[in-house]
């Protein structure tokens, strides 16, 4: 039997604390034990009967997958340490239950950002690196591009997925403000880690404003800068610089920059205007550009909120409400394709053919729909519109979605066609969904990023729309995460267990690590690499979900003290 849990565990106050159980024995009831009791299964003279805490029926239905069953303990709110077990013939993996969950995880993907440092020795791990950083493809001029930090499981510098990570680094300070002062007793940790990135992201951006696509990345993102150097510049070994044009790379910089010289105004205003300039510059660069996917109108949309915070500028403010009307004419209102399921999608784009999805950026439309409500002011025709968005895509979407399994995670995508030789399961009239990627033709990443940024997406919609199963749905997707999944096994290094080896092919395993998770079959059932095949698309760790997750920790935990650490 199988008895899958949230290895982080629970708050006292958390609704729906379940287990999701299945396997081959009906069994009617579970129980919990109290670790710290002693009594369970303890060998020698103290040796004693179990003491359950908890009994709870098992409530089975039939899904998809097979037939599983909802173990409900949520009554259960004395902090302590505990399993579940089925007649003491099948346990769970031991969990807490305590108000700091999630608070005190935090410090791990924030070790795991400082040790992926590019240009600095990273403790433990290498010396300083990549000095030689880099030369434009296009031209061959030499442009100091050292610094940053590596993405993912390997030495290249992606842009649009190393900003996440300060996205997620600012969110942490705004939210927190963690008193950790390991590396840095001025300025703090976070503080200084945003810097050391930063450098990197303004050394990007060109005299035009354009910010720049990746340095490493190699030809069509293939592994031929994958390498460490002599850190010489000018010899063989150099790294190369893709100038290309990305417009989520520019959103995500104004976003970023802005977020920075909001959080830096107060005690270096230097530095405060400098990233103010830099965000204005882009988005200058930005003003005869459009916007044409959901993943697109959103950044745009965050990038802006965040810019006309700062700014106050008219300029901004229009262009921002231009983005929102963009993003809300991608969303579908109605019951299409002959079907009554689910209805407040979103599009690929204007040809309204196809629904948006996205390995990386799913949530993305929802977090800004979440973040212009708090732009608009209360009781305009905006605002209401908003929330009626946001209630068609999280009631009228995510919510059906996401009863399609037990563990309440939200399906990857529904599609409008099929390809022969893989699973599409039918919805409701020409609709299909798969729970994971599609394959054949497709690089099939782990979902750890579509639930992540759907959880952040979600806590925000529930604050917003004061709904409490919202909330829970959010944490739902972060469970899956953390373990309780139907592999059982925690997706972060260094917290629960069953860890896959990550694909991390220079620095191995780092605490806080995130790895993409698990992925499908062609029929659509889990897959995830615990056999250390070197499988990245399952196992390699990713910058977004780092950045998700602590966005998501931050704001689950406002008003929370993070302990200082004691050195
Ligand atoms: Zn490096």
């Amino acid at each position: 039997m199988n008895i899958s849990v949230n290895h982080l565990g629970f708050r006292p106050d958390d609704q729906a604390k379940h287990a999701v159980i299945w396997g081959s024995e009906p069994l009617t009831s579970f129980q919990v034990i109290d670790l710290t009791d002693m009594g369970y299964n303890e060998i020698g003279p103290n040796a004693r009967p179990n003491t359950v805490c908890f009994r709870g029926e098992l409530c089975w239905a039939d899904y998809p997958w097979g037939r599983y069953a909802i173990a409900d303990f949520s009554p259960l709110s004395k902090p302590g340490l505990y399993l579940i077990t089925l007649d003491n013939r099948f346990n769970s993996v031991p969990f807490q239950i305590r108000s700091d969950v999630y608070s005190r995880t935090l410090r791990k993907p924030f070790e795991y950002i400082h040790l992926q440092r590019c240009g600095d020795a990273a403790a433990n791990y290498h010396d300083r690196c990549h000095l030689d950083d880099a030369r434009r493809r296009d031209t061959g001029e030499y442009v100091d591009t050292v610094g940053g930090w590596h993405d993912a499981g390997d030495l290249r510098k992606w842009v649009e997925h190393t900003l996440m990570l300060g996205i997620g680094l600012g969110r942490l300070e705004t939210e927190l403000e963690p008193a950790w002062r390991t590396f840095d007793l001025r300025e703090g940790d976070i503080r200084a880690e945003i810097r050391w990135g930063n450098q990197y992201f303004l050394k990007m951006q060109a005299a035009d404003g354009q910010v720049w696509h990746d340095v490493g990345g190699g030809v069509d993102g293939d592994n031929s800068d994958n390498h460490w150097t002599d850190n010489r510049i000018g010899t063989e070994d150099d790294r190369f610089i893709n100038t290309s044009y990305s417009a989520t790379i520019q959103w995500e910089f104004i976003s970023f920059q802005a977020q920075v010289a909001g959080l830096f105004g107060q005690e270096d205003a230097y530095y405060a205007r400098r990233c103010r300039e830099a965000a204005e510059a882009t988005f200058r660069f930005m003003a005869d550009k459009t916007n044409a996917t959901p993943k697109e109108f959103a950044w745009a949309v965050l990038a802006l909120c965040e810019l006309f915070d700062l700014t106050g500028d008219v300029t901004v403010r229009d262009r921002l409400e231009a983005e929102i009307a963009g993003l809300l004419s991608l969303q579908e209102t109605d019951y299409r394709f002959e079907q009554q399921a689910v209805r407040g999608f979103f599009y690929a784009d204007a040809r309204k053919t196809d629904l948006f999805r996205s390995a990386r950026d799913s949530g993305l439309p929802l977090i800004a729909l979440c973040r212009a409500a708090e732009y608009a002011a209360g009781g305009s025709v905006l605002k209401k519109k908003l929330r009626r968005a946001i209630e068609l895509y999280t009631r009228g979407y995510l919510m059906p979605l996401s009863r399609t399994n037990p563990f309440a995670m939200i399906p990857y995508g529904v599609y409008t066609a099929t390809v022969p030789g893989e699973t599409y399961r039918p919805l409701g009239g020409k609709l299909f969904y798969r729970f994971f990627v599609e394959v054949k033709g497709k690089c099939a990443f782990g979902v750890n990023s579509h639930l992540l940024s759907h959880a952040v997406g979600l806590q925000a919609a529930g604050t917003f729309l004061e709904d409490a199963d919202l909330r829970v749905l959010a944490r739902r997707q972060v469970e899956w995460v953390m373990g309780g999944n139907t592999e059982h096994s925690c997706l972060m290094s260094g917290e629960g267990i069953n860890n896959p080896y990550p694909h991390s092919r220079f620095l191995g395993l780092i605490q806080g690590g995130i790895v993409n998770g698990i992925a499908g079959t062609e029929e659509d059932v889990p897959f995830l690499d615990l056999d250390t095949t070197m499988d990245w698309r399952t196992a390699e760790y990713w910058s977004p979900h780092v950045s998700f997750y602590l966005w998501y920790g931050s704001r689950e935990c406002r008003g929370l003290r993070l302990d200082p650490l004691p050195y």
